[in-house]
């Protein structure tokens, strides 16, 4: 591995050697058949992933762009987006919405804690809402959203499921196949970014419409984008061979690479490591007395949100963590200072998590607190078990 540190972080998150190779390859012409067949096999890989029988779209642009797209290909100005929100990211749909005269209503959780789906369908009853947004694991609060509650409860209403699946895709379930309760409760667009647990360098958007999306997108006369209008992308993406704006060639190299490795994982194989991840993380920290923001039962399976114990400042802990080689990120917000997260998705190891308790555990001896580091290592073996002996 060329990495020099441990970045255990809500994405970017660390990437492996066949991704670096990938990447480092040579440029070549983004209508070369060479690359042409490369960008088939990732929008393949993608489609396969998220089993979805509508479009996809692999683009140039962070996760911001990939929201932007799914919101102005379905939403019109004037008309009502619902966004359901359990922190910063969520909130970012309010702001996109209003940028492009969409009429946005909000339930905001608590934060640490769910939107109430009593709340959603009381809210839905009331108004017709034209689409739903969920943000599927909220990167500032750890929490995750409940996706076999909310999606039966927004079909139900007619309106459209729109899953930010940025800090998700590819370790929490997302398929676009399933009926959540009924065959017609399916979600209808994911979106997601290339950095977080599909494990690959940021610089793509990724986003899916189903078949129903794309209903709503041709009823609609004309959409405020350009770069971001579906109706762009779809020949390229059916024929990557044709040409609208120039595609990041090396980082579809290393995208179609990060994919093929998800796949060869298998999908439930992904799902399971990731949610053993997230509870023996959490285990292993709250041995030192500090305290995961979201529940148990609603803590993302990617991301951990620590409230720090008592007499440790965010500054210098982190500092020190990073001159071990450990980097974790702060908290937004008004946990600032209060709290870090920790990334534990895509192509990390349990190995590297381990290191991780010890380095944390080290770092907080330091600063003075007494902490049992065996401890804590035995509580995150025990719920990491499952993946150690696969
Ligand atoms: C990171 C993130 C985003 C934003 O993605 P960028 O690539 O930074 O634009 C949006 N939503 C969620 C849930 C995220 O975690």
């Amino acid at each position: 591995m060329r990495n020099d540190e441990m970045l255990l972080i809500p994405g970017p998150t660390p990437v492996v050697e066949s991704i670096y190779e990938a990447l480092a390859s040579e440029t070549r012409s983004h209508t070369d058949p060479r690359f042409v067949a490369l960008y088939k096999s990732a929008i393949e890989k993608t489609r396969t992933m998220l089993k979805t029988d509508g479009e996809v779209f692999v683009i140039s642009g962070s996760g911001t762009i990939a929201m932007e797209m799914a919101l102005v290909n379905t939403v019109a100005a004037g008309e009502k987006l619902l966004v359901i929100s359990h922190g910063y990211f969520g909130d970012r749909f309010i702001k996109l919405g209003k940028a492009f005269g969409i009429e946005v209503d909000v339930l905001q959780s608590e934060w640490g804690k769910q939107v109430d789906p009593v709340e959603v369908e009381k809210k839905l009853s009331t108004d017709q809402f034209k689409a739903v947004t969920i943000t599927h694991a909220d990167t500032s609060t750890g929490v995750a959203a409940n996706l076999e509650q909310l999606v039966p409860i927004i079909k139900r209403n007619g309106a459209l499921v729109i899953l930010d699946g940025v800090c998700a895709t590819a370790a929490m379930e997302e398929d676009m196949s399933k009926g959540y309760g009924n065959e017609e409760a399916k979600i209808d667009v994911v979106l997601t970014g290339s950095q977080k647990a599909i494990a690959v360098p940021p610089g793509l958007a990724i986003v899916a419409f189903n078949q129903s999306a794309l209903a709503v997108r041709e009823k609609m006369e004309r959409v405020s984008a350009y770069y971001c209008d579906i109706y762009n992308w779809i020949p390229i993406m059916n024929d990557p061979s044709k040409y609208f704006a120039t595609p990041p060639v090396n980082l579809v190299y290393a995208f179609e690479e990060g994919m093929r490795l998800v796949l060869e994982e298998g999908m439930e194989q992904r799902y399971k490591r990731h949610a053993a991840y997230g509870t023996a993380v959490r285990a292993g920290l709250s041995v030192y007395g500090m305290k995961a923001l979201a529940d148990e039962q609603v803590a993302a399976a990617t991301l951990s949100c620590m409230l720090y114990p008592d007499g440790i400042d965010d500054a210098s802990f982190r500092s020190a963590l990073a001159e071990k080689g450990l980097i974790v990120a702060g908290a937004l917000s008004h946990l600032a200072g209060k709290a870090f997260r920790i990334g534990h998705m895509g192509n990390t190891t349990v190995e590297m998590l381990e290191k991780a308790i010890v380095l944390i555990g080290e770092t907080l001896d330091e600063q003075g607190l007494s902490v049992n580091i065996n401890k804590a290592i035995d509580a995150f073996r025990k719920h990491a078990l499952a993946v150690l002996n696969n």
